[in-house]
Order: structure tokens, then sequence, then C-alpha cells
């Protein structure tokens, strides 16, 4: 029997509905790739070959052997590598399939870091179910003017529709979390709506202007930068107190365009 281990962020999913719930978000046939990251003792994998998938799992704990071995199959794959070290377009490039999807429970200590690589690699993956801490749920699915809406959330959609679909009572893993938790779907967003923009552009004008949360947009630019882009401001009826949790990322976009190209 394989104890939790707390650096590697292990709460277990006990709960089957919620395991079916997650697997069921996405519509994966036989000719796709789910990626699962972190499946553990494989709560998740197992429903996944139960529905038929194709999986390719990273898992950093060798001691998972124990619970993943009798998984595997010509269509269950469990590589034994930290998912932010792996090479994944390398190890991707060995599989043909037609859509690219991730599934996870994700572990909490690296949620961020995990989700910027999977997003910013150019490896299109199609859709992601993701189960984060609440909290983050809210910051990546953030309405413009909320406290939760920063840097991540114009980034993250930027690149796809995010939705809250559920929240999970910490009662539902073993052990016990201190947070509630949530699931998060990303789905890509129509290219045509998101191609013109540098996202190097977009990620250096967002974290100047989420630099300092008490600052105004203004003070965050500064203000050669800011008159640049006053007239886009004026335009979306945004005057030279606007903060920039206020603004919605069309708005950015064009920002991006104008201090940068
Ligand atoms: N999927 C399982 C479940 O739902 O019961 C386990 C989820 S648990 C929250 C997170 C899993 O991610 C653990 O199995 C942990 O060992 C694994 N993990 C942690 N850090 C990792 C990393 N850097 N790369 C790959 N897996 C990691």
């Amino acid at each position: 029997m394989v104890k939790a281990k707390k650096s590697f962020g292990q709460n277990f999913l006990k709960d089957k509905n919620i395991i079916n719930k997650i697997v069921s978000s996405i519509g994966f046939t036989e000719k796709d790739l789910v990626i699962e990251i972190g499946p553990g003792k494989g709560a998740l994998t197992k429903v996944l070959k139960e529905n038929n998938a194709r999986v390719l799992a990273f898992e950093i704990d060798e001691r998972m052997h124990e619970y993943l071995d009798k998984l595997e199959d010509d269509k269950i794959n469990v590589v034994y590598e930290d998912i932010l070290k792996i090479n994944l377009t390398n190890v991707l490039s060995k599989y043909k399939y037609d859509k690219l999807y991730v599934i996870a429970n994700l572990p909490y200590y690296i949620t961020t870091p995990i989700i910027e690589k999977l997003i910013f690699l150019d490896i299109n993956i199609d859709q992601m179910t993701v189960m984060v801490q609440n909290e983050v749920a809210d910051r990546f699915c953030a309405k413009p003017g909320t406290s939760s809406y920063g840097m991540m959330t114009v980034l993250l959609n930027y690149k796809y529709d995010l939705s809250k679909l559920f929240v999970v009572s910490k009662y539902c893993f073993d052990p016990v979390p201190k947070v509630e938790s949530a699931v998060v779907n990303f789905k890509i967003k129509d290219r045509n709506q998101y191609i013109n923009v540098n996202v190097d552009n977009l990620k250096k004008v967002t974290s100047l202007a989420f630099s300092h949360k008490r600052k105004t947009l203004k003070n965050n630019l500064g203000n050669d930068n800011f008159a640049i882009i006053q007239s886009i401001l004026l335009d979306h009826g945004f005057d030279n107190n606007v903060r920039a949790e206020q603004i919605p990322l069309n708005v950015y976009i064009e920002i991006s365009n104008k201090l940068y190209n």
C-alpha cells in the first residue's frame, strides 16, 4: 500500500461519480489521444480505459507502478517522468492521432506551470478537463472587473474558452486536502479568433499591466506607453484611472498590437 506523498501533491480521487463526470466531459474516440498528468493510483486511468481511450500518462512517482502496471496495454502507456521536464513535443511526435485531449486531477503545487506548458507549447490540445483548486478555477474563468481576473485569465482566454464545470468537495479525496476543488474545461477557440496577436507581446503587456495590483494601468505601463494606447482605451470607454483588471481580452489584444507591432 503506497502512502500519499504531500510533496507530489498526492490527493487521490475516491468518488466514482466525480471520476465518471470528468472522463465523460470529453467525447474522445479511439483515434484520439488523451494525455493524463499524474495518474497516481489510476482512478481516472481505469475509467479512461473502460471507455476505450488511448492514453499517454505522465507520472513522477515510480511507486505507482504497483497500481498502473496492470492498466498498461497497447492503448494505455505510462511514462514515469516529470511533466515539467519532459520534451512533450518529442514524445508526441511518436504518436498518430486525430485530436489531442488532456484529462487530469492536477498536482496543485504546480498547476500553473503545467497549464502554461500545455497551452503555450505548439501541440494544439483540442480540449482539456482538469481538476484544480476552486480558487484557481475562479481565477482561470474570471470576468473583467472582478478581483480574480489577472494576467493568467487573459492569457488562457486568449487561446481557450474556459468553463468551470462543477465544484468538488474536499471529502472526495484521500487524503482530504485543505481546500475545495473544481473541474475546469478548456476548449480551443476557433483559430480566427486569436490569430491576430503575437502571444509573446500579449504576455509582455499583461505582465506589465498587472505588475502592481493597486496601481492604475497608467502607472504600471508608464506614461509613454499609456500615451500611445490612450485612444484605444477611450474608444472602449475607459478613462485615465482604469485598472488592469477592468480591461477585457479584446482590448489587451489591441493594446499589444499597437505597442509592439
Ligand atoms: N490522478 C490521480 C487521482 O485522481 O486519484 C492522482 C492525482 S494527484 C492530485 C496528482 C498526481 O500527480 C500524483 O499521482 C503525483 O504523483 C503526480 N505528480 C506530481 N507531480 C508531478 C510531475 N511533476 N509530473 C508528473 N506527475 C506528477
